[in-house]
C-alpha cells in the first residue's frame, strides 16, 4: 500500500483540546492551494520512482473549509504528478459546522469516495466545552446530508473520558452514533496535549482528567456495544463495517510509505521520515523560493523501525510473524520467551493466523491510549 496524506490547516475555531497544526486565518485559504499545489508538484520532481497511491487522505485542520473548486485544484496537481489506483480509497475529513449538500456533491463528483465527520458527541454541553463549532443535531444532518450527495462510506469519530462526562451521556452518544449507521467509527479517549488550552486548564485545575477506572469502563461498553452492532474493532481505536477499514491508516498501521503535502505534515518514504515546518509563514516562504518545505527528515534505523511495526501492529491485527522475520531476521515469538507465556497464561496475548496479537482483554486493560493518526 501508498499513501498520499494532504493537511488544510484552517479550522473556523480552535477546539480546547486539539494540538493538531491549524489556525483560524481562513482569508488565507486561496493562497494556501497555491503554495500547495506548487509542493505537491515540486516533490514529484525530485523522484519519478513512487508506487502507485492506494489512498489520498486530506486531513487538518478543517479540509471541509475548501470548495470544491479549490479541491479540484488540488486533486487535478496530484493527478497530474502521481499515480494513484483506479479504485483508491480518497478520504476527506469534514466538521459538521462547515458542509453543504452542495459543498458535498462537489466533493463527491470530484471523486472522494469516503468522509469522516469529527462529531465527537452528541452532548451539546460537551460539545460547548470542547469548542466545537456545531451541535448535536447539525452532526445528525451532516450524516443524511453526506448520503444524498451519494456518500455510502462514512466515518464518525468520538471522544470518551471528559471531563464531567457520565456513562449515561457515553451512552447516549453511542446510541446517536449507532442509529446514524456509518460504516466506521473511531472512538478515542481524551488527551490532554501539552501547549493546549485545555492543557493549561488542567494545570491550573479547573479541569480533572476522568479517572482511569472511567475511562477503561468507556472503553469497554463501546466495545461490546459496537461488536452488538455489527462492527469489529480492527485497531485499537478503531471500528469498521465489513470490508470498510480505513485503507489510509492501514497504511500507516503496516509501516507502508506515505507522501505528506501541507504544514506540519509527516511522510515516510524508503526509510526515511521527513516531516514539514509546522509554520504557514515558513512554509509559504520556503515554496516561494522552489524549496522544499521540509524542516527536517531521519533515516529511521533497523532498531526503530522494528519497534515501530511492532508497536503498530499491536494496535491493529497484530504483528503478522513471518513478515516480521523475512523483514528483521527476528521470530516474535522466540524473542519474547518467558513473557510470552506469562501473557499468554494470563489472556493478554494470543496467536491467530499468523499474526501475534493483544486480547481484547489488555486492551481495556491498558486503555485506548491516543489515536495513531500521523499528519
Ligand atoms: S479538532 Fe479538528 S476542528 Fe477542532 S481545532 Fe483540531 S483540527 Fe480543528
Amino acid at each position: 500500500m501508498f499513501g498520499i496524506y494532504v493537511h488544510i490547516p484552517f479550522c473556523e475555531k480552535k477546539c480546547i483540546y486539539c494540538d493538531f497544526y491549524s489556525i483560524e486565518r481562513t482569508e488565507h485559504i486561496a493562497s494556501f492551494v497555491d503554495t500547495l499545489c506548487n509542493e505537491i508538484t515540486l516533490r514529484a520532481k525530485q523522484s519519478d520512482s513512487y508506487p502507485s497511491a492506494t489512498s489520498v487522505f486530506f486531513g487538518g485542520g478543517t479540509p471541509s473549509l475548501l470548495s470544491p473548486e479549490q479541491l479540484e485544484r488540488i486533486i487535478t496537481t496530484i493527478r497530474n504528478h502521481y499515480a494513484i489506483d483506479q479504485d483508491a480509497e480518497w478520504t476527506m475529513e469534514c466538521n459538521p459546522g462547515t458542509i453543504s449538500h452542495e459543498s458535498l456533491s462537489g466533493y463527491r463528483n470530484l471523486g472522494i469516495n469516503r468522509l469522516s465527520f469529527g462529531v465527537q458527541s452528541f452532548n451539546e454541553s460537551e460539545l460547548a466545552f470542547l469548542h466545537r463549532i456545531h451541535s448535536p443535531k447539525q452532526a445528525e444532518e451532516a450524516i443524511a446530508l453526506a448520503r444524498s450527495a451519494g456518500f455510502n462510506n462514512v466515518n464518525l469519530d468520538v471522544m470518551f473520558a471528559l471531563p464531567e462526562q457520565t456513562m449515561e451521556s457515553w451512552k447516549h452518544t453511542l446510541e446517536k452514533v449507532i442509529a446514524l449507521a456509518p460504516e466506521h467509527i473511531s472512538a478515542y479517549s481524551l488527551i490532554f496535549e501539552e501547549g493546549t488550552p485545555l492543557f493549561t486548564m488542567l494545570q491550573r485545575g479547573t479541569v480533572h482528567e476522568a479517572n482511569e477506572e472511567n475511562d477503561a469502563e468507556m472503553y469497554e461498553y463501546a466495545i461490546n456495544r459496537f461488536a452488538k452492532a455489527g462492527y469489529t474493532q480492527y485497531e485499537v481505536s478503531n471500528f469498521a463495517q465489513n470490508g470498510r477499514e480505513c485503507l489510509h491508516n492501514c497504511t500507516y498501521w503496516c509501516g507502508d510509505d506515505y507522501l505528506a503535502f501541507g504544514p506540519s505534515a509527516h511522510g515516510l518514504t524508503d526509510g526515511t521520515r521527513y516531516w514539514n515546518y509546522r509554520s504557514l509563514t515558513r512554509y509559504t516562504e520556503l515554496l516561494t523560493n522552489n524549496e522544499l518545505p521540509a524542516a527536517n527528515s531521519e533515516k529511521l534505523s533497523l532498531d526503530e523501525r522494528m519497534f515501530e511495526r511492532a508497536f503498530l501492529e499491536l494496535r491493529a491485527k497484530g504483528i503478522r510473524i513471518h513478515e516480521f522475520q523475512t523483514d528483521f531476521g527476528i521470530n516474535i515469538l522466540q524473542a519474547l520467551g518467558k513473557e510470552l507465556e506469562l501473557w499468554e497464561s494470563e489472556g493478554l496475548t494470543m496467536q491467530s493466523n499468523g499474526h501475534f496479537c493483544i486480547t481484547s482483554l489488555s486492551r481495556i486493560s491498558f486503555g485506548s491510549g491516543d489515536g495513531t493518526t500521523l499528519r
